[in-house]
This record gives structure tokens, sequence and C-alpha cells, in this order.
């Protein structure tokens, strides 16, 4: 909503609101939170609110960490839980420069850039549907998480009304509370493993709906002494937990996307958006697929995209093709994992998409066929890649795709490739208790 400086002085009044959180999100998709008594909301409306930017990984030097919030008003919400000391209201904040511009750093910016980038090729908006997954673990008497699942559920299951039932109600409460509007929510396949979607938003509503719903999540399973946890693969042996994208494109006639009369009732511009989508694959896994662990996730038998392919039918590619169609017409890209950072995850796709748009990048055939059941030689005839399959590979690929720095822009795309390399780097030196159970005794 569109609020004015008038209305988020009368919101505050009204709902009792005496604190404010000023939030923004850094480089690896952490929320960072500037809380502030409302005596502050002067100072903040006038964009005069100053916080140090050095304090924050992958932002700035010291010599330069003076830097500004300037709140988004539209973004304004009042969380549930409030105290007896009044209640608690987020705001979503552009990161400013000490001289004033636009920080070239702050993802959530380099989102608001690349969608002006899009507009400029004739679009009005670019949706997105989030599908984000969560596995909900006991506490132990420290209060530290544990990797005691909570429940024995699986797949909608509807019989045993457990903690984590309740507690998954109980999000949901909370977050239409705070206007979110929940299109679904089940249980998910592996035990203590819930799925919450709510509806789709342009890119940027959805990336920090995405934001302030981890945040939620996380709070309200503490309440019910349990820890949320968007970790990829918390577990081997069972599934991990992903966050489909769901993306239109919309242009002021409506879904650019949509062609009543297309193969699938798809449009040519669709079909080289998913060109696009396949074609950098390889590169924006990186981005969305940002952690070590990612890749733990991506492999076969989970659920999990492994190969670079999509399909109209199929449940197990990497790029699905969902039956409604219509206004709903879209692509579900299905790698994504929570771990990402939304405002780079999906200034990533939409720059990929882009590109197959600008270059009339037309798809392989989609694979209607089980490719897990194919072998090497069967996926090559159908041009099969594999996604990479850790972070190292993902990094050799996101660095030499300039698409990629485009939709980061170069602060961030070297930012996050020498953080991410040194994160590989301090991986690559540990030694597992894998490694010493399978060679101890072995060599
Ligand atoms: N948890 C699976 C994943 O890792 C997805 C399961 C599903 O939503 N069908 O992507
Ligand atoms: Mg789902
Ligand atoms: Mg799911
Ligand atoms: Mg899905």
């Amino acid at each position: 909503k569109n609020y004015s400086q008038a209305d988020i002085r009368q919101m505050a009044k009204d709902e009792n609101v005496r604190f404010l959180r000023l939030m923004f999100t850094d480089l690896f998709g952490v929320i960072k939170n500037v809380e502030v008594p409302i005596s502050q909301l002067d100072k903040l409306l006038g964009n005069k609110l100053m916080f140090d930017g050095s304090s924050i990984d992958g932002f700035v030097r010291i010599e330069e960490s003076d830097m500004y919030l300037y709140p988004d008003l539209s973004t304004w919400m009042v969380f549930p839980w409030g105290s007896e000391h009044g209640k608690v209201a987020r705001i979503i904040c552009e990161v400013y420069s000490n001289d004033r511009k636009p920080f070239v750093g702050d993802p959530r910016n380099n989102l608001i850039r690349t969608l002006e980038d899009m507009k400029n090729e004739g679009f009005t908006d670019f949706n997105i549907g989030p599908e984000p997954e969560f596995f909900l673990l006991k506490l132990d008497e420290q209060g530290k998480p544990t990797t005691n699942l909570n429940d024995n559920g699986s797949y909608f299951d509807l019989a045993p009304v457990d903690l984590g039932e309740n507690c998954r109600r109980d999000i949901v409460l909370e977050l239409e509370n705070m206007g979110f509007d929940v299109e679904a929510s089940h249980h998910e396949v592996a035990p203590g493993q819930h799925e919450i979607d709510f509806k789709y938003a342009d890119a940027l509503t959805a990336a920090d709906n995405i934001q302030t719903f981890k945040l939620v999540v996380k709070t309200v399973a503490r309440k019910y002494n349990l820890h949320a946890t968007f970790m990829p693969k918390p577990m081997d042996g069972i599934n991990g937990s992903g966050m489909h994208l769901n993306m239109s494109l919309f242009n002021k006639d409506g879904n650019a996307f949509y062609d009543e009369d297309g193969e699938l009732q798809l449009s040519q511009k669709a079909y080289w958006f998913l060109g696009g989508l396949l074609k950098h694959a390889r590169s924006y896994t990186a981005v969305c697929n940002p952690i070590v662990n990612s890749y733990k996730r991506l492999v076969p038998g989970y659920e999990a995209p492994v190969y670079v392919a999509w399909s109209g039918s199929n449940r197990s590619p990497l790029i699905r093709v969902p039956s409604s169609k219509g206004l709903s017409t879209r692509f579900e890209v299905r790698s994504v994992d929570p771990a990402a950072n939304p405002y780079l995850a999906i200034a990533a796709v939409l720059e990929a998409g882009l590109d197959g748009i600008r270059n009339k990048i037309e798809p392989e055939d989609s694979v209607d066929r089980n490719i897990y059941r194919m072998n090497i030689e069967e996926r090559h005839e159908e041009h099969i890649t594999d996604l990479p399959s850790t972070l190292h590979n993902a990094l050799k690929e996101f660095e030499k795709d300039d698409v990629m720095r485009k939709a980061l822009g170069s602060h961030i795309f070297q930012s996050f490739l020498e953080a991410k390399k040194l994160e590989w780097a301090s991986y690559r030196q540990e030694v597992t208790q894998w490694e010493r159970d399978q060679y101890l005794e072995m060599f």
C-alpha cells in the first residue's frame, strides 16, 4: 500500500507502536535489524537515520561506513506480538551511501535496479510466488536446537495433531494478521518438515515477504519450544528444504507468458524466457543455492532437481510449467532453496530470462520422461546437463557468466564471489566424520 508520512504517523499512534524495526538484508540473505524507539520516527521519515555500514558483512570498507536508511513506507507492517510496552512495526529500508545515492551493495537496491531494466524493455511486473519449506526441530534443555524432528508426519498428513501442526497453524494466523495472503500450508514429505505458500506478488514485495516470513516462522516456533530452520539439507537420508519460485512476466496487456494458441499455451516470449532460464541455470545456481550445504540437497532421490531440463507434465525437472493457464501461466523454478538471498536470486533468474528474450534463445525440447531413470547416454542425447554438484563448481560457472554480473551489478558480483570462495576454502579444509568412518581403518 502507498502510505503517506501522515498515514504512518497515524497508524503508529492508533496501534500503540513503540518500536520501529528497520530491516534490510545483507549479502548473505540475513536480515539486519536496527531497532529504534518511536521517538525516532521524524528522523526516519526525513531520511536522516544513520548506521554503521562497515559492521555489515560484504557491505563497505571502514572508510566509507556512514550510511543512511531510507524507509520504504509501503512496507509498513505491525508485528502481531505486542507486549505491555506496546507494539513493534517493521519498515523495510533502502540503504543509501554517505553521498545520498542508493548503495550499490544493497541487494534490495539491486533488485530495484534490475526491475527498472525490465520496465525499460516494455514489461510492467515480474511476479513471484514462493513455496518455502522448513523443518521444526526440538530444543534441548539449554534451548539449543537439536536434530530431533518434532513429529513423524508426512505429506498432507492430517491425523496426528501435534506440536508441529499447532505451531504451523499459529504461524499462518500470525502471517494473516500481518496481511499475508496464505494460499496453502501443509506438512511436507519429510518428518518435521512443513511448507507454507503465500500468494504471488511483484518481485520486490515477494522478496520482502520472504524475509519477513522467515522471521515470523522462527519467532512463532520459539513460542512452541521449537527451532525453525531454513537450512537446505539439515538431515541426510530424507528430503531437504527447497523454495520453489513460481514466476510470470507481465506487460500492459497482461501475462506475457500466456498465448491461447501457443504450444502448452505458452507465448513465444515465454519460450525465450525459458531458453534463458535453462541456458544460465548452471550459473545462477551459485546465487539460488548459495551455501555448501545447498548441494547436499541437489542429489537424486529427494524430489530436488539435479539436471537442467524442463517439463510440462513431470514434477522432477528443474523447471516445470504448472497446468493452470491464463493469468496464472508461469514457470516454477525448483532448484532454489531457502538459504538464497531472495533479492539476489530473483534478480538472477529475471536477468537470465530477459537474456533469453533479448537473444531469442530457444529452449531444448521438454523432457516428459523421468530423468532419474535415464542413463548418462540417454541424457546426453536429450542435451540434458547436470546442475553443479558443489558450491565450488557453481562458483566457476557463476564467475564466467556476464549475465550474472549484470544481474547483481559489479559490486555485489565481486563481493559475493569473494565471500563464497572463502566459504568454500574453509569447508575444504574440514575433515569430516564420514571420511574417518570410511578411511581410518581401511588405510
Ligand atoms: N522438498 C523438495 C525439495 O527439496 C520438494 C518437495 C515438493 O515440494 N514436492 O525441493
Ligand atoms: Mg509446493
Ligand atoms: Mg514442497
Ligand atoms: Mg512446488
